[in-house]
């Protein structure tokens, strides 16, 4: 056995490996280390090799996809390796030791999971394969799940955006990359680059999409090909030679989509929240899809938002029209909710995973989609994209019906215990039913008759198993069923029961047996029928998904508009950015949710005045401001009503957003260095269509470096990127810049001192900023009254340092800065004078006045 073992171990590299004994799946050496340690079970021994014990652990297979997951999610890759033949079928062949044989059959890794239980419905499950052809690099990105595929390819310093845009779970990388100096992720899996040859990757898709070429799909370039072919042998590898549902590729062209690279898409918090989920994400202020699909199509176009003006004119006509009639809307949500995730259950089927209750969300997914293509109809006229996608979701029909009259109302997902197939599909099935049911009851009656014949009232007939059916009684009762001519014979001696048999309830234990077996033999038939049908229909079918999904995510936005108050951008092809009354979506959720209110404020960006110079307090709404227009943008351009009263938007064709000071320390670079990489990204990339949003730049070391640094950014995307872009700065000293820079103004957010107190008004006025509030911040958030009072005693001398020399730093000449002894003495002095005020001298008497400056003298010298 350990050398079957060894040897399906070497097959399965980088994997654990899943080793089916019985009713279980075992781990051995240090797979079950792993194992145990991750899923936290106990880790045991079995046997010896080469001298020491083997450790062991094993998982239950009726349990196996719970644990599967946990070990996906933890990174793990996991070979399973079935017994494909019965103990029986080894015996025959080699005798009563012969040992079962056994193979891989599958591996399961992240991102070629098709398990409706290992998948998250809102989030769409990506592979991506990389490589280098020439100076490009080809990327395919796969969805087995859906069978979506995308390819496409990149100069290798676009790499990085173009993965942040795809978010796969798993990415596999010719081991030739790395020789082209191509930077990858740690997590990346190699795979021999001979698999990735562009000739090979389109004789494949040519098989198998049964086309002689393909230029019907698009045009792919040599690396998008080749990458194509390492993801397909991959697949191939790890479904062992079993291909998942592959559709037809698509080329991405990179001019449709508005470029973000990764900061940007972390910075803006587009489909991933800071803390890492979901929560707190545009995404989930924005989705308000019925299906998973259509949330993941969401976050798909969220990710990718367009910049073609007729594209994204066209999908906010739709969501425009189904947000001006709530009832449609309303309707088309109901139907949308009934309908099952077909995408994901036709991948299960294509990939020979299937079950019966796959079949049964296809037929009710596709009948649900005709009720949909029938209330748009019945609707009138269509906007141009619904009208596009209307036929997609009918003509299953013949399909449907077949499934209606297969299938049970609700199939099981177990396919081997039957059940499945509805009575008067199959009048044989049927006849094979009717004649278990009929030796059941007859089995029924037996049991009554062998009570009445022994006078045991307490005889049962049972099933298990291992004996099938027998006859039992309690054991004081055992005399009077071995009377000689009893016809009873014993089976079977338990602890309080004795077990017997007979021959009539054999006889119909038999019938039952075959009966059931044919009945199961012929529904198993049935289910390989039905499959084949609905696999020579996977690409209509996989059309409809996409279909329900893209209307799923129009009625959704449409909705989300209608509950809060979104306005229909409009959106052009000139470089401005009219935004009024814009607010932020989810600190708007955020601050509705505490009960207060968000305070909307306008942008205006134009050509003429392109560049604003933001300032005020901190906390003062700064950040906030310049993210709810970056975020305006990129809705308006995934197609989605904004949260504005009203907004113009210039197509942007690359988004920018830099938060100074978010370090880095994962990928080992620090706060400073992250925050200059950054920037020196914008300066070379962004161009006039583009929009930045720069917060803080500068921040990261001293303050004369980072002043004069961000004065030099301030003047280059003036001047030279010519860009519209936002700036939030701390440095006063940058609104000089407005007598220089004609394109750039200057605004602040408003704040008020209000006895004594400090009242942020979130509130964007025109001009700079009247004064700091750093202190005043400080003492809002706690800071203790002492270091208040030091600092600003500090800022006081720095401030008359300025105004006497110029100089930021003049004043500090004579201070002796961090000197905890002077901080002492002034708490000192403070103490003494609140003893003083607090004397009432008139009352008192001269000796107490004697002890009071004996006192005071006392404490100024301690
Ligand atoms: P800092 O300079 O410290 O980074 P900031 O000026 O960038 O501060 P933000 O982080 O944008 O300030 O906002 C601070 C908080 O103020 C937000 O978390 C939010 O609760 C509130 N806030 C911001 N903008 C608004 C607004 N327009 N209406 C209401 N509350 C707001």
């Amino acid at each position: 056995m350990m050398a079957q073992y060894l040897a399906l171990k070497a097959q399965a590299e980088g994997c654990l490996l899943f080793y089916r004994m019985g009713d279980f799946f075992e781990l051995f050496f240090d797979d079950a280390r792993a194992a145990s340690q991750t899923l936290d079970i106990a880790l045991t021994s079995r046997g010896e090799h080469g001298g020491q014990q083997v450790p062991m652990c094993g998982v239950p297979v009726h349990a196996a996809e719970g644990y599967l997951a946990r070990l996906i999610r933890a990174g793990h890759r996991v070979a399973i390796a079935e017994q494909i033949e019965t103990p029986e079928q080894a015996k025959k062949r080699g005798g009563a030791k012969a040992l079962v044989t056994r193979d891989i059959v599958r591996f399961v890794t992240a991102g070629t999971l098709t398990e409706e239980a290992l998948l998250e419905p809102r989030r769409a499950n990506v592979l991506a394969a990389v490589c280098v052809v020439g100076a490009r690099v080809g990327l395919a990105a796969c969805d087995i799940s859906t069978g979506q595929m995308d390819l496409e390819d990149c100069a290798p310093d676009a790499l990085g955006a173009a993965l942040a845009r795809i978010g796969a779970s798993e990415l596999i990388v010719s081991d030739a990359a790395p020789a082209h100096g191509l930077a990858m992720p740690g997590a990346a899996a190699q795979r021999p680059a001979r698999g990735f040859d562009s000739a090979r990757g389109e004789t494949l898709l040519r098989d198998l999409h049964g086309v002689a070429t393909l230029d019907a799909f698009g045009a792919f370039s040599r690396p998008m090909l080749a990458a194509a072919a390492g993801l397909i042998d991959y697949l191939d590898h790890v479904g062992r030679g079993r291909l998942p549902l592959l559709l037809p590729p698509q080329a991405r062209i990179g001019d449709h989509t508005m470029a973000m690279d990764e900061a940007t898409r972390a910075s803006l918090e587009v489909t991933v929240a800071s803390g890492g989920g979901r929560r707190g994400s545009l995404i989930e202020a924005v989705d308000r899809c019925v299906t998973g699909a259509g949330a993941r199509a969401l976050a798909e176009d969220l990710s990718a938002p367009l910049t073609d003006i007729a594209m994204i004119r066209n999908r906010l006509e739709l969501v425009s029209w189904l947000h001006d009639d709530p009832l449609l809307r309303g309707d088309l949500r109901a139907t949308l909710r009934a309908a099952p995730d077909i995408g994901r259950a036709i991948g299960r089927v294509v990939a020979g995973r299937g079950s019966p209750r796959d079949l049964g969300q296809l037929r009710d997914g596709l009948r649900e989609a005709a009720q949909l293509a029938y209330l748009l109809q019945a609707a009138g006229a269509l906007p141009a994209l619904a009208d596009r996608l209307v036929p997609d979701l009918r003509g299953h029909g013949a399909l449907v019906d077949l499934l209606a009259r297969a299938l049970v109302p609700a199939p099981p997902t177990e396919r081997g215990q039957g059940g499945f197939i509805a009575e008067g599909y199959d009048a044989a099935l049927d006849e094979l039913r009717r004649m278990s049911g009929h030796s059941r009851r007859a089995i029924a009656a037996l049991e009554a008759k062998y009570r009445d014949e022994t006078g045991v009232a307490a005889l049962k007939i049972r099933h298990n198993g291992v004996l099938g059916y027998f006859i039992e009684v309690p054991a004081r009762h055992a005399d009077r069923m071995m009377a000689p001519d009893s016809g009873f014979t014993h089976r079977q001696t338990m602890a309080g029961a004795v077990r017997f048999n007979a021959l009539a309830l054999h006889e119909e234990a038999s019938r039952i047996a075959e009966s059931g077996g044919h009945a199961l033999a012929a529904e198993d038939q049935h289910f390989e029928d039905l499959t084949a049908r609905v696999v020579a229909l996977r690409e209509a079918i996989a059309r409809t998904a996409v279909a329900l999904a893209r209307f799923d995510v129009a009625a959704g936005l449409a909705e989300r508009a209608a509950e809060g108050g979104w306005s229909l951008p409009r959106v052009v092809d000139e470089p401005v950015l009219a935004i009024a009354g814009g607010r932020h979506p989810v600190v708007e959720t955020a601050l509705m949710a505490r009960g207060e209110r968000f305070v909307a404020n306008d942008c205006r960006l134009v050509p003429e005045d392109r560049l604003w110079l933001i300032g005020g307090p901190n906390m003062g709404g700064k950040s906030t401001f310049l993210r709810q227009n970056a975020l305006i943008v990129l809705l308006a351009q995934a197609g989605s009503f904004v949260p504005a009263e009203a907004a113009t938007i210039g197509v942007v064709d690359r988004l920018f957003s830099r938060v100074g000071a978010s370090d880095n320390l994962a990928r080992g670079r620090s706060t400073f260095m992250v925050e200059m990489v950054e920037t020196a990204a914008i300066l070379a990339q962004a161009g006039p269509r583009s929009f930045v949003i720069l917060d803080e730049v500068g921040r990261g070391t001293s303050t004369y470096d980072g002043l004069a640094l961000a004065w030099a950014v301030v003047e280059a995307v003036h001047e030279t990127n010519r860009c519209r872009c936002l700036f939030a700065t701390h440095y006063h000293e940058l609104t000089r810049l407005a007598e220089s820079c004609t394109a750039l103004s200057l605004r602040h957010v408003r704040a008020r001192e209000w006895k004594g107190d400090l009242v942020l008004l979130h509130e964007l006025a025109e001009g700079p900023a009247d004064k700091s509030y750093g202190l005043a911040v400080a003492r809002l958030a706690g800071v203790s009254p002492g270091v208040i009072r030091r600092a600003k005693a500090v800022l006081d001398r720095l401030e008359k340092g300025r105004a006497a020399t110029g100089g930021l730093a003049a004043g500090l000449d004579d201070l002796p800065l961090f000197a905890a002894a002077i901080e002492a003495a002034e708490d000192k002095v403070d103490a003494l004078r609140e003893k003083l005020n607090v004397l009432d001298i008139d009352s008192l008497s001269p000796r107490a006045a004697l002890d009071v400056l004996y006192e005071l003298k006392r404490e100024a010298n301690s």
